[in-house]
């Protein structure tokens, strides 16, 4: 792809990198220098620039605030092992954010716009991905509308931005999960495929209960029956049962995961079998009862592979197996690692270079 189109760049006076310990980082909470912004107007973006990362200013009437019109993307940069830096599938985070877009009745943002700001950004701040194994650049691409005006319609204005944050390895604490059976997160015919902000913020009343309750986090089960899989927080679910790995198919209340899409590429490229179906509570019960739920985790961006140690369910908790190194929860994300590093080859082409 040729660079055409020109981004404005204001370089900070005062980068904030050498008050930074990139090797002890509290996730979200430290942020690089620049950010990459655009607006839309008049049915159009308008030039795109990168300023230094800072407040910004906001109508009171801000339609996103009132009514909700806001959409992110999470994903990752790496520092390469020769050197470099490079995306982790960056077109699927793209594809996805202008399907979150066209749910929320939001203008889709053009490849080039996407693909170019992104790496600008990313190359003027290459000195903030950290080197350490495991860490890397968290990405925020995210679009809001911006219209001041308080009656209820798509607004006629938006901004795309971009920020990043390095951020170190993730420990992954097994997690204490309940199936949540009274509350959802979304409905089949909703927008709980989209990464739209509200989703994040209806969940979370129903998390603080089970977290008061000594949880991590819930297993969302659907909406009409309460009894089928959904996800795991904000995370997808998948389990190893019996050496397969099954996993709730997507819908339009499921989260289309690229970390998910990952992992089932790799357990179908190590010959596994794979299920993509509906996942009952009962089943998932059923088998931890009878030893045959091998492995139960959650995927994302943020943990990649989240172990699952313990599961609650209609008031009672169950155990699942210790697992060992040669788990497939393990070795795929000992792969994915690799992979995002550039130690191991790269064979579906999923790495791109910044
Ligand atoms: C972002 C997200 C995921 C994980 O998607 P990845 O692309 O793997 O990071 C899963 N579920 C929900 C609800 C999400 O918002």
């Amino acid at each position: 792809m040729i660079d055409i189109l020109p981004i404005r760049i204001q370089r900070t006076t005062a980068s904030r990198l050498a008050e930074v310990d990139l090797d002890h980082i509290e996730f979200g909470k430290v942020f690089s220098d620049h950010m990459f912004a655009v607006e839309y107007r008049d049915g159009e973006w308008q030039e795109p620039q990168i300023v230094p990362y800072g407040d910004m200013a906001v109508s009171p009437a801000n339609s996103a605030l009132h009514y909700g019109q806001a959409i992110f993307e999470g994903m990752k940069a790496y520092q390469q092992a020769d050197g470099g830096v490079a995306l982790f599938r960056p077109l699927d985070n793209w594809a996805r954010l202008n399907a979150s877009a066209e749910r929320m009745c939001m203008p889709a943002i053009p490849e080039e716009l996407f693909m170019q700001g992104l790496k600008e950004l990313i190359r003027l701040d290459a000195k903030w991905v950290p080197a350490k194994e495991g860490s890397s650049l968290y990405i925020r691409p995210f679009m809001f509308a911006t219209d001041g005006f308080i009656g209820v319609r798509p607004s006629d204005t938006y901004r795309f931005m971009i920020f990043t944050c390095p951020v170190n390895a993730y420990y992954n604490k097994p997690l204490r999960v309940r199936f949540e059976q009274k509350y959802v997160r979304s409905a089949e015919g909703g927008a709980g495929f989209a990464k739209a902000a509200g989703n994040y913020g209806g969940a979370m009343m129903p998390s603080k209960l089970a977290q008061d309750e000594g949880y991590h986090q819930l297993l969302w089960t659907d909406a009409s029956e309460h009894q089928y899989v959904e996800e795991s927080g904000t995370m997808n679910a998948i389990f190893v049962i019996d050496g397969r790995v099954v996993t709730p198919a997507l819908s339009t209340s499921i989260l289309d995961g690229i970390t998910r899409r990952s992992v089932l590429q790799l357990a179908r490229d190590w010959g596994m079998p794979v299920e993509e179906r509906k996942v009952s509570s009962l089943e998932i019960m059923d088998a931890l009862t009878k030893g045959k739920l091998h492995e139960a985790f959650g995927v994302g961006t943020a943990a990649t592979i989240a172990p699952i140690a313990t599961i609650g369910f209609e008031g009672h908790d169950y155990d699942l197996p210790t697992v060992g190194p040669d788990a497939f929860s393990k070795r795929v994300s000992a792969a994915l690692e690799a992979i995002r590093s550039g130690e191991a080859t790269d064979s579906h082409s999923w790495m791109v270079k910044v």
